[in-house]
């Protein structure tokens, strides 16, 4: 079986040796210091300068938004995992969908601008693969409308944009540390912002709103144990290597599909990339989902990131009546993103190639 995505484990020796060390202090969770020392190991990896290292990748959003008192409406991508619009809901916000870019999948500047509103609170975007937004156009619009930014920057860790992490920009990002992603700690997240009084509400909001026995403020539990920690301090060394292992089955791709039928989003200029997704288009869903049977069929199984667009799911569409959002819904249907971890062997990328080549050829040999 080969599945869009395969978690790195380290050597389970040296995820033991952090682990006697837990067992000597008996603490477990609560600001402990492997979890202090991982926060300061990856402000120095990503440059920046205030992240809290939280639970998962979709608190992470719920508190940016909780932050920065964001409760009415934010203007966000329809072409992204649910939990992007799953936060906004949660936390009472009403979505607006603008509509993406045809090239980069991620939001399109030029479709923000028309849907601001005077409830207009903040704009939430999706550095879509780990590929970075137009930061530069998305800042003009926000400072213009006095507009927060806060960025779903669950794919980028690893990637940088201008020589900065991407993770670097807006009012907050966002990142998620799910085993799936680039890099992981099982189940993990972590918010970055460049504000230190932001940076303390984080924290407060990180722990209940309180530490020892003083209140300050309503909060959540989105704390991190050292169990997690532990293993984000296991692979962090390793991450470059694992981002250039990654960059390899890329090529390998690229060398092998036959790009008459198909294409790939582009990179926004500026972004060093660090190859989270190979994400694939088809004329059509119905070629897509030829090539997904014939995937499955061979113990293969891509992925349609992302597929519903958001605009269209119930929950969301009633919020509000918004435009639709031709590029989004059309890109979201004829998108898969193909396996892609850092020791898939040459050979399955050479099988999984071939597959899509024959099958796509076969369909268009058909639709003629
Ligand atoms: C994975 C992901 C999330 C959610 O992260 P979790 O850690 O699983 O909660 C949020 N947004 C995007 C774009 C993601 O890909």
């Amino acid at each position: 079986m080969i599945n869009v995505t395969k978690s790195y484990l380290p050597d389970l020796e040296e995820y033991t040796e952090y682990l006697k060390g837990i067992w000597e202090r008996v603490h477990l969770t609560n600001d402990g210091p492997l979890l202090r020392r991982l926060e300061g190991e990856m402000k120095d990896f990503l440059g920046v300068k205030h992240l809290k290292f939280c639970s998962n990748g979709t608190i992470v959003l719920q508190m940016a938004l909780k932050a920065m008192n964001i409760t009415k409406e934010v203007i966000t991508t329809p072409f992204s995992y649910v939990a992007t619009t799953n936060a906004l809901l949660w936390e009472g916000c009403t979505p607006v969908y603008a509509d993406i870019r045809p090239d980069d999948f991620c939001i399109d500047p030029d479709k923000i601008e028309p849907l601001i509103t005077e409830d207009t609170q903040a704009i939430m975007a999706t550095h879509v693969y780990g590929n970075a937004c137009r930061i530069e156009q998305i800042q003009t619009i926000a400072e213009k409308y006095n507009l927060k930014v806060i960025y779903d920057a669950a794919h980028t860790f690893g990637a940088t944009y201008k020589g900065k992490s991407i993770l670097s920009y807006g009012d907050i990002s966002t990142c998620s540390f799910h085993a799936t992603k680039v890099f992981h700690t099982v189940e993990g997240g972590c918010i970055v912002t460049n504000d230190d009084d932001l940076a303390q509400k984080l924290h407060h909001y990180r722990s209940f709103g309180h530490r020892n026995d003083e209140y300050f403020s309503v909060g959540i539990n989105a704390k991190n144990s050292e169990f997690h920690a532990a293993m984000g301090l296991c692979i962090l060394p390793k991450v470059q290597a694992l981002i250039e292992a990654r960059k390899q089955v890329f090529a390998w791709y690229d060398e092998r599909l036959d790009f008459s039928r198909i294409s790939r989003p582009t990179l926004t200029p500026g972004v060093s990339y660090n190859y989270a997704y190979y994400p694939v288009v088809f004329d059509s869903e119905e070629t897509l989902l030829h090539v997904v049977d014939a995937l499955k069929a061979q113990e293969i199984v891509p992925r349609r990131y992302f597929y519903p667009s958001l605009n269209t799911l119930p929950f969301a569409a009633g919020s509000e009546p918004g435009a639709p959002c031709p590029v989004s819904e059309d890109v979201s249907l004829r998108v898969l993103s193909l396996p892609l971890y850092p020791d898939l062997p040459e050979a399955d990328v050479d099988r999984i190639a071939s597959i899509i080549n024959q099958e796509v050829a076969v369909r268009s040999a058909e639709v003629l």
